[in-house]
């Protein structure tokens, strides 16, 4: 009898109908003789609804009072769940976070999970309860209400998967696995059958929002084997695992001399650039520390080279923070003695990722060519062992990944094709 945590993320959620359909599933993987958990997010909007009558009633809302308002989205859900299951007539059993209990640590809306007690859990599941968890929720050493972050309950799931030791971790939702890029975006899109953890960490983190970045390295620290499956369709989906090196995971999906994997957008980008600043050590230290003391990352960074004395600093944020970026760098004007900062918030990252990078050269030509073929201007770069990032106007985002997508053939062969 094996032991299998499914999610179900918000479109799953998003309505009596649907909840039922879930229901059915989870009862069916209950009666072909399994333990099952299941983690549900919030009803589809739901979170963004919260957050916006939060923004009616003020500009600068206490973290602690978002996580507690949040929160009850997912209480909504594992109730609804509950009661759908047992009118199906299976024995099922809600708990939030806290019942869990899902201890994280005190960063509110970005909390990160310390320890999981599946007592309760375990107890409901040797009863032969269906037992239905909260996702996005965890509690802090002093019972404060936390929230794992947007995208949050894939990491419930995946820590979950890893505190019962599941057979298996399914990840539910309105796609039937990981694709190319974003199938909602470029209809060539096509999906992948294995994905390293390391390449879809990196997806993750450019934007591809089907997994959480952050329930993706969990699975590559606890070794835990993701499966991404559709609620609607039945389908083979897509594995995300830990263990098979890229190269190897590209051979398991039959393909060869895979460079390129996936292309990643990611809209929710802004653009700093502060100038003239004084050439001396420290500076740029200064205006960073500024941002990283508010837990703002800092992605993209270019200095340009020194004219006069004085420097040029480029870097992106995520776009929703960017006007607090700003506010932060504007405090800092006179003690870093820089002379104007830009904000551009009509921009774009897009992204090409694939661990065969490593060892191809050509990549970045191939990714220039087809954006400058298209006339798509590139802003900004940036580089991994396994991406390249650009930055780009925003109104060209999605023809940048149709292009990209189409440059790399990887709607043809899997996983992308190897450069000649
Ligand atoms: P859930 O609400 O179930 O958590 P999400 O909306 O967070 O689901 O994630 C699923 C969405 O991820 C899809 O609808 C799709 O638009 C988007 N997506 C982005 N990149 C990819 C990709 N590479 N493969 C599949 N889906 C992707
Ligand atoms: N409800 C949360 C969100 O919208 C968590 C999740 O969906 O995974 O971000
Ligand atoms: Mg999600």
């Amino acid at each position: 009898m094996s032991l299998i945590v499914q999610k179900f993320g918000g479109s799953s959620m998003a309505s009596a109908e649907r909840i039922q359909l879930v229901a059915r599933r989870a009862l069916a993987t209950h009666r072909a003789g399994h333990r099952v958990v299941v983690v549900v997010s919030a009803m589809a909007g739901e979170t963004d609804r919260l957050l916006q009558l939060a923004s009616q009633l003020t500009k600068k809302p206490h973290d602690r009072e978002i996580d507690v308002l949040l929160a009850t989205g997912e209480q909504v859900s594992i109730a609804l769940l509950a009661l759908a299951l047992q009118e199906q007539g299976a024995d099922a059993r809600s708990f939030l976070g806290h019942q869990v209990r899902i201890e994280t640590d005190s960063s509110h809306g970005q909390a990160r999970i310390q320890t999981i007690d599946a007592e309760p859990v375990q107890e409901a599941l040797a009863d032969g309860a269906i037992v239905v968890v909260a996702g996005f929720q965890g509690v802090d050493a002093a019972g404060n209400i936390t929230t794992l972050g947007r995208g949050g309950s894939d990491l419930s799931a995946v820590a979950l998967a890893a505190a019962v030791q599941a057979d298996a971790c399914e990840i539910y939702s309105d796609v039937d696995g990981i694709y190319t890029t974003d199938p909602n975006v470029y209809a060539k899109a096509r999906r992948i059958d294995v994905i390293s953890c390391e390449e879809m960490l990196e997806l993750a983190s450019l934007g591809a929002k089907v997994l959480q970045a952050r329930s993706v390295e969990f699975a590559l620290k606890y070794r835990v084997r993701i499966h991404c499956l559709s609620t609607f369709v039945d389908g083979p989906g897509s594995w995300v695992v830990p263990d098979a090196d890229p190269q190897e995971a590209a051979m398991q999906s039959g393909m060869e001399g895979a460079v390129v994997i996936g292309i990643a957008h990611d809209r929710n980008t802004a653009w700093l650039t502060v100038h003239g600043v004084p050439d001396q050590p420290g500076k740029a230290a200064a205006l960073f520390r500024a941002l990283a003391n508010d837990h703002i990352n800092v992605d993209v960074i270019i200095q340009n080279p020194a004219i006069h004395g004085r420097t040029d600093v480029c870097f992106t944020v995520a776009g929703n923070v960017a006007d607090r970026a700003v506010e932060l760098m504007n405090a800092q004007h006179d003690a870093i003695g820089f002379t104007t900062l830009d904000c551009n918030k009509g921009v774009a990252k897009v992204s090409v990722v694939g661990a065969g990078m490593r060892s191809q050269p050509g990549v970045a030509l191939r990714m220039f060519q087809a954006l400058g073929d298209a006339g798509i201007n590139i802003l900004l770069i940036s580089t991994s062992e396994i991406k390249i990032s650009v930055v780009i106007d925003d109104r060209y985002t999605e023809l940048a990944v149709r292009v990209l997508h189409d440059a790399f053939e990887l709607e043809k062969v899997p996983g992308g094709t190897a450069l000649a």
